[in-house]
């Protein structure tokens, strides 16, 4: 019989589907997918499981993770069974928590990204123990996409002509924090570097830190700074794509009713996989999804780059978190309809001044406080509010009288 998720109940580490993280509405399961991408099999065993085991409410994380959310203990052993049956969770708690790779979403089998993924995953049993929230981004593309995107340590395409000539194979590894990175000759060698910083990340006390952004020890010698990325590339944008379709989550979720007809074999492409990538922007490709008609468009998903419900930051909230004392996802709805033109830059509706969904400031921000809304303008959800006390309709007004700008 499988055994209760113990420690449900601790909160402030990296949850996982062994370690599911106990919330207002029940556990949150989080799932890794394999190199970040899902056959629709997976997707549709994923889908299924949400609606069985949980909510049916699925999430798509900023560091492109899946999660479920409302499973209870009692649901919890069943989810498991069919995570591990189709894939989706290894079977074995300790691989969960070794660090996690997040790679460049237009990856192709063999090419740079996904070789050094390839190794590096058999070389993830060599690292040592590294903190739960430590990732590695592979972005060996000709342009980084994943700049913006948490990780620790990151294996890139060097820009020709800097610093120093481009290395043969034009890969570096660099150290989060830092600007510039190693030339490495071979992918084989960038993934032999990157094991080797995670050991001396380890030996000169970064446990301590928690993340390498954080470590104050400078490298080692060997790791010289010596050369820049490329310049960063586009994130994929939603719409037509050569292999599919881009669709977007609406605040970086949507049942799982939505997410299956994305891969309704109505909506692909003859003989399309229909398998799925998950991206850090609340995007997902849909591999061999048609494009060109009305078809193209998914119910429940987002097809305009513009939508504010792309962009803004939304916890959570009430009842899917203790902590929050507001429902947070109505009133960004709300001003999503009225944001536009209004307000240039980041909008956050915080469930409470943690700001689990955005650490940065943000120009409006609106956080909950016993059961109203403070409105902080250009910080985060815990700075001093110019307005307190608001109830949501209070705040679409305002916001939609004077816009913030
Ligand atoms: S910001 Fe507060 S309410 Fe929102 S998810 Fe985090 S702890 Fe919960």
């Amino acid at each position: 019989m499988m055994a209760k998720p113990a420690d449900a109940r601790i909160k402030g580490w990296c949850p996982g589907a062994w370690r599911p993280m106990s919330t207002g509405d029940g556990l949150l399961v989080r799932v890794h997918p394999h190199l970040g991408r899902l056959t629709r099999v997976q997707m549709l065993a994923l889908c299924d499981a949400a609606e069985t085991f949980g909510s049916g409410l699925i999430e798509l994380t900023s560091r492109a993770n899946l999660q479920l959310r409302g499973v209870s203990e009692a649901t919890w052993p069943g989810l498991m069974d069919v995570l591990v049956e189709h894939g989706l969770v290894d079977p074995d708690p300790h691989t969960e928590r070794r660090p996690q790779l997040l790679l460049a979403p237009d990856w192709q089998a063999g090419d740079a990204t996904h070789e050094a993924a390839r190794l590096l995953l058999a070389r993830l049993s060599e690292m040592p123990e590294l903190p739960a929230k430590m990732g590695f981004a592979i972005d060996a593309g000709d342009a980084p996409v994943l700049g913006d995107v948490s990780a620790d340590f990151r294996i890139e395409r060097s820009a020709s002509g800097t610093l120093q000539p481009r290395a043969s194979g034009g890969l570096l590894v660099r150290a989060d924090g830092h600007a510039l990175g190693t030339p490495v000759d071979s992918i084989v060698a960038a993934v032999e570097h990157l094991v080797r910083l995670a050991h001396w990340f380890v030996d000169s006390g970064g446990r301590e830190s928690g993340r390498m952004r954080r470590h104050q020890a400078p490298l080692p010698a060997w790791a010289s700074e010596s050369i820049r990325p490329a310049e960063a590339g586009a994130r994929l944008a939603l719409g037509e794509h050569s292999r599919g379709r881009v669709f977007g989550l609406p605040f970086g979720r949507a049942p799982a009713s939505v997410l299956r007809a994305a891969i309704d074999p109505a909506s692909l492409a003859p003989e399309a996989s229909g398998a799925v990538r998950v991206m850090p922007w609340r995007r997902l490709l849909v591999e061999g999804a048609e494009n060109g008609d009305e078809a193209a468009s998914v119910a429940g998903l987002l097809d305009d780059n513009r939508d504010p419900r792309l962009s803004m930051d939304v916890c959570p909230g009430a009842p899917h978190c203790e902590q929050a004392s507001v429902e947070t996802l109505g009133l960004a709805l709300e001003l999503a309809e009225c944001l536009s033109g209004r307000v240039e830059g980041p909008v956050h509706v915080s469930g409470c001044a943690k700001g689990c969904a955005r650490r940065q400031p943000a120009e409006v921000c609106l956080t909950g406080r016993s059961g109203r809304f403070d409105l902080i303008v250009s910080d985060r959800a815990d700075g001093a509010p110019v307005a307190t006390g608001l109830s949501e309709a209070e705040v679409v007004e305002l916001i939609a009288k004077r816009g913030v700008r």
